[in-house]
């Protein structure tokens, strides 16, 4: 938890509350009281119902045992099994993780998926690990949660610094415990052990259909549009590569060490070409900026596809970008998006923006338990025809109740909860 000290309008030291779970909870409360449910829901919904704390040994190639920490956090499943990804990164918290699951029931919520949310997460640092070290940790930590997941229980998928090759080998590890071949486990696998086609990029074409929707609303042509995408991992890097495709100019990237602006636009294939698979590529680059120093740029479609607490009280009043996109989680404040919002700014918020990973995950899940399988165009149109659905649901909420696009997207989202809840008796 982190609270950032800054200024506010009236000059006063005031801390911005950077906490991502506070925040959260703030809104579903807010959500909770214009739909009129009472507080016996947001009792239920203000934190997960299940929380697995882990701490597994596993040996490294230089002999020795370490002692990792992983969590599997279980938001809500009065609608379905719960879902969603695993992160593996130094700075996972307990918190972060709890946070993460709470949006995954929104985003489900929103794109109308018979799940709750659910996330894991593991504290270590895969960029300085070997392949063999990673794999371990992957299968040891399947084993340690193995008891509260599965294909109707709670469904994993990639993450930050998660892959299908952590998929992969998770899935046989399930599979070989339960003496069952079990897909439905967890998605986001390769194609040849039940992946679905178009998961990979799932998330940033997401992405892209929300810029066109909003690019539609705010009457702005996409190929005379200057895009800025913070973040070049597995989401941002595609949502770049569609924009560029699309004939938008590509004026800024960055990733964890810089950032590259060029008024002129950047040679997006090339930047792919060279990154690598942790997305960094700035180093190979001259004349970088800083992340925070690319926010500020001018461009017309912003797109944070980072990390959170990037977009803040501080620089909120400084951006340039008349529509963001949020495509990582939490990538603004609460104080930030009342400025944004204030300054006209269209803003997508993260559980709508990001959500075409899951929705593929999803089809992916369906697949599996059908055993046959759709080919792409039939995974784009179902993934396009839900993403627009959801666009449309929220931007028409954030209108009827007068609202920004955040709160109206966390009414859209609880909603079903709230009724499912209802239904099961549990209030
Ligand atoms: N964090 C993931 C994503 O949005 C997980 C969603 C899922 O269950 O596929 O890509």
């Amino acid at each position: 938890m982190t609270q950032a000290s800054s200024t506010n309008a009236q000059g006063t030291d005031t801390a911005e509350n950077t906490a991502v779970l506070s925040r959260t909870q703030d809104v579903i409360l807010q959500a909770l009281e214009a739909l009129g449910y009472d507080r016996q829901i947001y009792d239920i919904l203000r934190e997960p119902l299940r929380v697995l704390t882990v701490r597994f040994p596993v040996r490294m190639d230089d002999g020795s045992v370490r002692v990792f920490t992983g969590y599997r956090s279980q938001h809500n499943d009065a609608v379905g099994p719960t879902k969603g990804g695993i992160r593996l990164h130094p700075d996972v918290t307990q918190e972060d993780i709890e946070a993460l699951s709470i949006w995954m029931s929104i985003n489900c919520g929103i794109a109308d998926l018979p799940y709750g949310g659910g996330t894991g997460g593991i504290a270590c640092d895969p960029r300085d690990m070997s392949f063999d070290e990673i794999e371990r940790v992957s299968r040891a930590y399947v084993r340690a949660v193995s008891q509260i997941v599965g294909p109707a229980k709670d469904i994993p998928a990639p993450d930050v610094f998660s892959n299908s090759q952590n998929m992969a080998w998770m899935f046989d590890e399930y599979s070989r415990l339960r003496e069952f071949d079990s897909p439905g486990f967890i998605t986001g696998k390769p194609i040849v052990l039940g992946g679905s086609r178009g998961r990979e990029s799932a998330t940033a074409r997401g992405v892209a259909i929300c810029i066109e929707e909003a690019a539609k609303v705010r009457g702005l042509n996409l190929s005379d549009a200057r895009v800025i995408v913070q973040g070049f991992g597995n989401a941002g890097s595609f949502v770049a590569k569609f924009m560029y495709d699309a004939g938008a100019k590509v004026v800024g990237i960055s990733d964890a060490y810089g950032a590259l602006y060029r008024e002129e636009g950047l040679d997006v294939d090339e930047l792919l070409e060279r990154r690598d698979s942790f997305g960094t590529v700035t180093r190979l680059y001259r004349n970088t900026i800083s992340n925070r120093e690319l926010l500020e740029k001018p461009c017309d479609i912003l797109v944070p596809a980072a990390i959170e607490n990037q977009i803040t009280r501080e620089n909120a009043k400084r951006i340039q970008a008349s529509i963001i996109v949020e495509a990582a989680n939490g990538p603004t404040t609460a104080a930030a998006t009342d400025i944004l919002t204030e300054k006209g700014i269209l803003l997508v918020p993260d559980v709508v923006g990001n959500s075409g990973g899951v929705i593929v995950s999803y089809f992916e899940w369906v697949q599996n338990n059908q055993g046959y399988y759709w080919d792409e165009h039939e995974i784009q149109d179902r993934l396009a025809s839900r993403m627009r659905m959801s666009f449309q649901h929220v931007f028409q909420t954030a209108t009827k109740y007068r609202v920004n696009m955040r709160l109206a997207a966390y009414i859209v989202g609880v909603q079903r909860m709230a009724e499912a809840i209802r239904w099961r008796g549990w209030v």
